[in-house]
Formats: structure tokens, C-alpha cells, sequence
């Protein structure tokens, strides 16, 4: 995941490695606490503004904080892999339901409903 957001850090021209050196191995949760609870809050790694949020990215020069404020969690944020459209939630629900029965040995009935077809059961297992 590291690297989708390293990949959108410098699409938006920030060098990672020059982000503050976070601790190492990994932040205590004190540690992260203190980070966004201190006045002032560190800048925001895409604006400067006030960064509220932060977490560690590894970059090839060890750890970094990468401190944001919340309109830029958005901007690195890594896509999301869930369905975009109806059709593929359907898809993901039809496909769990169908495994659940097969490993529970049962039939079971899927009842999905949507505004361009109403109520459909679907009977897997
Ligand atoms: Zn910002």
C-alpha cells in the first residue's frame, strides 16, 4: 500500500524521503497520538495547511510521517477495490452468498432488490 501512495505523493510532486523521519520501527500509539495532538499541528505534506491526520509511510530512506489535513487524505488515498457500480456489489454478494452455502451444504435464497428490477430471489447450493 506503501507504494500506491508513495506512487500519488509524487505524482503530486512530494519527494517521500524528504517527509519528517518518523521512529523506528514503527510509532508507539503515544507516539502517534502526540503527532496530531500538538500545537501547532505539523503541516500538511500537500498543502501546508493543518495537519490533522497522520500515518507512516516506508520510503527507501526509512519511516516518514506523512501528516495531512483532512480535504488531502483523499489525494493519496489508495483506490478503493471495492465495486463501483450495482452491478459489481451484486456480483460480490451473489459470489459470497453462493460460497457461503457450498460451505455450509445448504440452499440458500438470495433476495435482492433494486430499483430497475424490484425483488429477485436467487437460490444457490
Ligand atoms: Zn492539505
Amino acid at each position: 500500500m506503501d507504494s500506491v501512495i508513495t506512487e500519488k505523493l509524487m505524482q503530486l510532486g512530494i519527494e517521500p524521503t524528504t517527509l519528517p523521519t518518523a521512529p523506528r520501527p514503527e510509532p508507539t500509539r503515544t507516539e502517534y497520538r502526540a503527532r496530531i495532538c500538538v500545537l501547532p499541528l505539523p503541516a500538511c505534506a500537500v498543502c501546508g495547511g493543518q495537519g490533522i491526520t497522520t500515518r507512516v509511510i516506508q520510503t527507501t530512506a526509512g519511516p516518514r510521517w506523512l501528516d495531512l489535513c483532512l480535504p488531502d487524505v483523499t489525494a493519496v488515498m489508495p483506490p478503493s477495490r471495492m465495486p463501483a457500480t450495482l452491478e459489481g456489489i451484486l456480483a460480490d454478494l451473489r459470489e459470497v452468498a453462493a460460497e457461503v452455502a457450498a460451505d455450509l451444504g445448504i440452499k440458500a435464497t438470495l433476495s435482492v432488490w433494486t430499483d430497475e428490477t424490484g425483488w429477485q430471489d436467487e437460490q444457490h447450493g
